[in-house]
């Protein structure tokens, strides 16, 4: 059966609050009967409070929309992010003043409150998770949508996946890319033909080694799979692999599970909000012009299916290729506009079909509007006097 996604467009009929993206957050969480479910919980509410300079992370209005409507349950309520994150998080608006809660570290100041998980995959042994997060009877992922250098986009997976495990796991979740072999080094012994691989790369994606003679060494954030370099490595010397790829994709879900398993069933719930997407990951400590219009934002019990519908709404959007760095290039026009940028191997929709694979939700999905723009009746917008 379909799992329900409650959806609130960015758009507007007429110019009342009522229709604005936070007034339909109220209504999504409605629809998620969050206030009937929260009633004694300890509420965590996990957002990404991004880093430095950034200012398109989820704004303190409809953080404190949901910090309300678990109060009015009465749940006791705090938001929370990493402990690098959070430590200048109310020099970009999150504090207990602006959203009516206490913000706290996911693992303690220097992340040493953590659970370890046994589950092995490919570099990993066990998933260190947070320990905040784990004693927590209710969680609440509230992501804010955008791209990302390693695996397309960042939405409600990601915000779990690296926000829930300490700075060890989210460190070693990134490495999974490079336990494949990539680089074969008894095919090019010649420091040269090196240099000239290095060379061909317009993204500084793959160098030399600096611990390791003669070896290379690929920063898969930055490679989009163009390929020139293999047009220059000697036969067998180099791979572009799905497989290094995929491996980080499939670390976010296994993390998701982790984490989720953790809960009893029908104690999280997830909210997107897909405003000012931009190429990259908020931790990048800034905020770039946006890639794609505004979509609204989305609610949802199931993971797999809130991703799934975000992808759906913002893949049907133009790219707005005038906004994006003169560092980035658009060499595939094939799948979701995050693909365009980040390279075919970097499918955003991968993390739902992995996610799906260890059950925790559903590819299938009904998109519910819970206020569709086209049965508002239009109204003159009135205060403004035409002359
Ligand atoms: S595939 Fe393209 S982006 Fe990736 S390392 Fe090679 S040249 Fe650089």
């Amino acid at each position: 059966m379909p799992s329900p996604v409650y959806f609130g467009s960015a758009r507007q009929a007429r110019l009342e609050a009522n229709e604005s993206l936070p007034a339909k957050l109220d209504m999504i969480l409605d629809r998620l009967h969050l206030r009937d479910r929260v009633k004694n919980e300890t509420v965590a509410i996990k957002i990404h409070t991004g880093n430095n300079l950034g200012y398109s992370t989820v704004h303190p209005v409809f953080v404190r929309k949901v910090v309300q409507a678990v109060k009015d349950g009465g749940g006791k309520p705090f938001v929370t992010d990493i402990s690098w994150d959070v430590r200048g998080a109310y020099e970009r608006g999150y504090s207990t003043e602006t959203l009516g809660c206490p913000v706290f570290p996911t693992a303690g100041p220097d992340e040493k409150y953590f659970y370890a998980h046994p589950r092995p995959f490919k570099n990993i042994r066990e998933w260190k998770m947070a320990g905040l997060i784990q004693d927590t009877t209710f969680m609440i992922n509230f992501a804010h949508v955008k791209g990302h250098p390693s695996c397309g986009f960042g939405a409600a997976f990601k915000n779990l996946a690296l926000g829930c495990m300490i700075g060890e796991t989210r460190g070693a979740m990134h490495d999974a890319m490079h336990f494949d072999r990539y680089w074969f080094a008894e095919h090019c012994p010649d420091a040269a033909t090196r240099q000239r691989i290095a060379a061909s790369c317009p993204h500084a994606a793959i160098v030399e080694d600096r611990d390791q003679p003669g070896e290379m060494h690929l920063h898969f954030e930055q490679c989009n799979q163009c390929g020139r370099c293999l047009q220059v490595a000697p036969p067998g010397s180099l791979k572009i692999d799905p497989v290094n790829f995929h491996s980080f994709q499939e670390a976010c879900a296994i993390s998701v599970e982790q984490v989720l398993s953790t809960f009893a069933p029908g104690k999280t719930t997830h909210l997107s909000l897909a405003t000012h997407m931009t190429p990259v990951c908020d931790c990048f400590g800034f905020t770039s012009m946006p890639i794609l219009p505004d979509a609204g934002v989305f609610g949802s019990d199931d993971i797999v299916a809130i991703d799934r519908a975000v992808l759906d709404v913002t893949g049907r959007m133009q790219l707005i290729e005038e906004n994006l760095p003169t560092s980035l290039e658009v060499h595939t026009r094939q799948g979701h506009p995050f693909r365009w940028l980040h390279g075919p191997y970097k499918d955003p929709y991968l993390v739902t079909e992995y996610g799906a694979q260890l059950g925790l939700g559903s590819c299938e999905y009904e998109l519910i509007d819970v206020l569709p723009v086209e049965q508002i009746e239009r109204a003159p917008i009135g205060y403004i006097p035409a002359r």
